[in-house]
């Protein structure tokens, strides 16, 4: 495999401070839910900081992968407090929207640099984010048909 330019590598080191910003903030809101006994949404949430993780390690073994260096850098402080279920669930479907828009930024970042070799793992990050805008936006309809939290919550369920 190529090695990564430093370009690259540098935009890398900050999608994996995105990513595991992406999880942090979802542990906050799993935290805000679970505080409410809303179980099901605190579960969902947590699985979805799990995933953020996985991804930021994708970034993160690419660049060694690639002859890269690793640069961890300082998380940014979660925000915790929401007023209800539909803040959250739409400050997430924003949050994801963001991320599409860094992975476009980093296919054209790629892309300039005719560094061919990202594009298969930037393809997948691609069709993640088609899903989690997709999941996310789903939530927020459901959402929509419950008049109550607790209900809301019973019919929350994860596939995977
Ligand atoms: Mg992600």
């Amino acid at each position: 495999m190529a090695n990564i330019s430093e370009k690259l590598n540098e935009e890398y080191n900050i999608q994996v401070k995105e990513e595991l910003e992406s999880g942090y903030i979802y542990l906050a809101m799993s935290a805000w839910f679970a505080e409410r006994t809303l179980n099901n949404l605190a579960a969902w949430f947590n699985k979805q900081a799990e995933e953020e993780f996985e991804h930021a390690m994708k970034f993160v073994n690419y660049i060694l992968d690639t002859g890269g260096k690793v640069e961890y850098a300082e998380l940014k402080k979660p925000k915790g407090d929401f007023n209800n279920i539909l803040e959250i669930l739409e400050a997430a479907y924003e949050h994801e929207k963001h991320i599409t828009g860094r992975i476009h930024h980093l296919y054209e970042v790629a892309n300039d640099l005719k560094e061919y070799s990202a594009f298969p793992m930037l393809n997948w990050f691609l069709d993640e984010q088609i899903e989690e805008e997709e999941q996310t936006a789903a939530l927020i309809d459901k959402y929509k048909g419950y008049a109550n939290d607790f209900n809301f919550d019973h019919h929350i369920k994860r596939e995977e």
